[in-house]
């Protein structure tokens, strides 16, 4: 492979793959400078009781700040991941996030604060160290730390899977499958592994009003995640109708702009002192 010959060679690549493999090293020279800068944010967006509008928790969301504007983690988080610098800002993230809850937690909020954690940081030995660390710092009330992982990371090796997960939750982890839906969806996974919830992913719930496909299928993972006892976060919820409709088919906790967008620090504490960002839901 070209690669072993050294950097700035790259004989064995056409122009097309050349432009590209210098746009990865400048992004991920790029991203390396910025971890160093810190020139990284966390949003928080508030997950929500959908009946009362209540604030349960929040999930935290990495963002770039570069030359003043803001980069979505879509555009950096695959090359993280690619390149492991995902390890140290993962570590970062998770850090940053559990000592907000702390603070949070300190000014006499009960929250849950859910981390995105990527495959190489879930598959990697750190995590339940840092996790224990974290958590030994912090003090926050157990079980309020919520990771995020996606299907994908289960699959392959259920195994190893299954020893991870037990591991990282003796460490006092909480495991919620993002993006639920869009992966293998092998579901008798779901009933081997010691996963806590699911996120059933925003495209379901985009179209549950109108298309009764959406509908059906939100209503029978609604009912599985019931009968296996997880539990149910919907996300993209952005308007009262499906809201209604989420309401009426189980205890599910609602996150989308419905409730709020992902915002800064201060301005979640803005959203705190709100009684409840929703009106209270009759049926
Ligand atoms: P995700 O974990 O599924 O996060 C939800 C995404 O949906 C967020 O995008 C959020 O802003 C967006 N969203 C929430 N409510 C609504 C809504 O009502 N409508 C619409 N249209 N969108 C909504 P964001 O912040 O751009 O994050 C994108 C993805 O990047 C995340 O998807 C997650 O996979 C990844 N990510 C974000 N932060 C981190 C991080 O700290 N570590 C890792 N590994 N991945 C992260
Ligand atoms: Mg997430
Ligand atoms: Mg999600
Ligand atoms: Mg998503």
């Amino acid at each position: 492979r070209a690669k072993s010959m050294g950097r700035n060679n790259y004989q064995y690549f056409t122009p097309e793959m050349d432009v590209a493999a210098h746009r990865r090293i400048s992004m991920e020279y790029k991203l390396r400078k910025a971890i160093e800068a810190q020139e990284f944010e966390l949003f928080y967006q508030p997950l929500v009781h959908i009946q009362s509008g209540h604030i349960l928790g929040a999930e935290a969301l990495i963002r770039w700040r570069c030359e003043g504007k803001l980069i979505s983690p879509a555009e950096f988080i695959p090359l993280a991941e690619e390149s492991a610098l995902i390890l140290p800002l993962g570590d970062w993230v998770l850090r940053t996030a559990a000592h907000q809850a702390k603070l949070w937690q300190d000014a006499g909020h009960d929250l849950t604060m859910s981390v995105n954690i990527s495959s190489r940081q879930f598959s990697g030995a750190d995590l339940a160290v840092t996790l224990r660390e974290v958590l030994l710092d912090t003090e926050l009330r157990p079980g309020r730390l919520y990771f995020e992982i996606t299907e994908s990371m289960l699959m392959g090796d259920v195994s190893k899977a299954e020893t991870t997960l037990l591991n990282l939750r003796e460490a006092g982890g909480t495991f919620f499958l993002d993006d639920f839906g869009t992966g293998y969806s092998s579901l008798s996974y779901l009933k081997r592994l010691p996963i806590d919830g699911l996120k059933i992913d925003r495209s379901f719930i985009k179209d549950i009003t109108d298309d009764s496909d959406s509908r059906a299928i939100v209503a029978a993972i609604v009912s599985m995640a019931r009968t296996l006892n997880l539990r149910i976060v919907a996300e993209g919820v952005e308007t009262q109708a499906q809201r209604g409709l989420l309401a009426s088919m189980g205890p599910i906790v609602l996150q989308g702009y419905l409730a709020s967008r992902p915002v800064p620090a201060q301005d979640f504490e803005a959203l705190l002192s709100r009684d409840a960002l929703l009106p209270p839901l009759v049926i």
